[in-house]
């Protein structure tokens, strides 16, 4: 059953339950871009995201990386452990698009030689600036060990999401991810869906994820919708 809200984001809330250390993480059909200066609410998103995120999280443990994930709750809900949150966003790249291109001149498609990670500081009133290791060794978000233990969990992400979306047809272009402390462990937390990851049709170069919004490209829960149903995702 869901408690007292913890905390509201910009598209999710957490909730306590009164199982401890559990709490439910409500998926919401508000989309927002650039710092939220766009904002709209889109009927059924959040019942995709959830669906589609459950579906990776269920996949991702089965291939034995450690998440927060427990189970779908519910259309928009999904019950997950209570993690002590790292202030530190991870993005790992397959072919260069978004910030990258803007800040190295890059062509948006290049495709890169290996995947790249990229650590980003969690903080919206400084528009999550880019940091590295000593950064986070320094200011205290993260220690060195665990940052090589994101990075090693963020390509073990990738592998398995490449592969589950490269069978769907869908290249995963970019995402990311967000790491939490669970009885000192880093474990995967947070959301993995379309509202964070590059997601391009492998045929046509498609985009199926946020870009549609950011970008005015259509109706962002019809390519969602889409994703959902090439992944074979129930969505009740
Ligand atoms: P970029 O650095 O190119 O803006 O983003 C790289 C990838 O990370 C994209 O797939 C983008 O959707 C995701 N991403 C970066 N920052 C955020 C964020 O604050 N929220 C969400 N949902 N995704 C983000």
């Amino acid at each position: 059953m869901k408690k007292n809200l913890k905390y509201e984001g910009k598209g999710k809330a957490l909730y306590g339950t009164d199982v401890d250390g559990e709490l439910i993480q409500v998926f919401k059909d508000d989309a927002t871009a650039f710092d939220g200066k766009k904002h709209d609410t889109i009927a059924g998103k959040g019942a995709l995201n959830c669906a589609i995120s459950s579906l990776f999280f269920e996949t991702l443990q089965d291939a034995g990386v450690k998440t927060h994930f427990i189970r779908r709750e519910s259309a928009c809900e999904m019950r997950i452990y209570e993690l002590a949150m790292m202030p530190v966003e991870v993005v790992v790249r397959n072919i260069a698009a978004g910030s990258i291109c803007k800040r190295l001149g890059l062509k948006e498609g290049l495709e890169l030689e290996r995947p790249l990670t990229e650590l980003f500081y969690k903080d919206d009133a400084l528009g999550d600036p880019m940091i590295n290791t000593e950064h986070c060794e320094l200011f205290g978000w993260a220690t060195a060990e665990q940052i090589r233990d994101m990075r090693a969990l963020a390509r073990d992400v990738n592998g398995v999401m490449s592969k589950l979306l490269g069978d769907a047809g869908i290249r995963l272009v970019d995402f990311k991810l967000e790491f939490g402390l669970l009885n000192g462990a880093i474990v995967l937390g947070d959301e993995i869906s379309p509202d964070g990851c590059r997601l391009w049709d492998m045929e046509t170069g498609r985009k199926l994820d946020k870009d549609v919004f950011r970008q005015d490209l259509g109706g962002l829960s019809e390519v969602y919708h889409e994703v959902a149903t090439r992944l074979g995702v129930p969505l009740a």
